[in-house]
């Protein structure tokens, strides 16, 4: 999940004095839960790699009809429309200099991991101002959380805790009533 990526990056935006403003509503989406937290690493890595200390990051997700939507934001060194145009370019780096560290191929990752799990993936982006990615991902539809078979109700359950958990379970109630209510 983002929360658990967060925590794994913790000593990363702690040595910056970043500050981070999290606000995840929980969803369920069809996919890969190790290649979604590959997507949150390299976004939210990044978002912390080009701040400067002391800088803010905004981690949002947010329910929208079908999808959900993540927003992962930065105010740190942001980027011009041409280096915006490469950035999932295989082995681009915008820095020539190569000052930070990493091999240029994150983007490219992140963009074929959306890709397989149907979403989008959108930059902007201004330099010395931040950037912002938004990922739209295809939800798993609410009403199929619970439903029922015959005289037996279903549940879908996530593998952890909210958010973004990928569903891996399914558990089988033989009573007649929704096992929630
Ligand atoms: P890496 O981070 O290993 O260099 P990526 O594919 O993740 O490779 O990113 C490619 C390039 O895109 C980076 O080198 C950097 O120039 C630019 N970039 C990515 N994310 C950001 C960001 N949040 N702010 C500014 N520049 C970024």
């Amino acid at each position: 999940s983002i929360r658990e990526v967060l925590i794994m990056l913790e000593n990363k935006w702690s040595v910056k004095k970043l500050s981070i403003d999290l606000e995840l509503q929980d969803f369920l989406y069809l996919g890969s839960k190790e290649m979604m937290e590959e997507v949150w690493n390299n976004l939210i890595g990044n978002a912390i790699k080009f701040s400067d200390s002391g800088g803010q990051l905004k981690i949002k997700s947010l329910k929208n009809k079908n999808t959900v939507i993540v927003i992962i934001s930065d105010n740190g060194i942001g980027m011009t429309k041409e280096t915006q145009e490469k950035i999932y370019d295989k082995f681009f780096q915008a820095d020539t200099s190569h000052s930070q560290d990493g091999a240029g191929l994150g983007l490219s990752i992140v963009k074929r991991i959306i890709a397989v799990h149907q979403g989008k993936i959108h930059i902007d982006s201004e330099l010395n101002k931040g950037t912002t990615f938004t990922i739209d991902l295809p939800m798993l539809p609410e009403f199929l959380y619970h439903f029922k078979i015959g005289n037996k109700y279903y549940s879908l359950q996530s593998s952890s805790d909210s958010p973004q958990p990928l569903l891996l379970s399914l558990t089988v109630h033989t009573s007649t009533h929704r096992p929630d209510q």
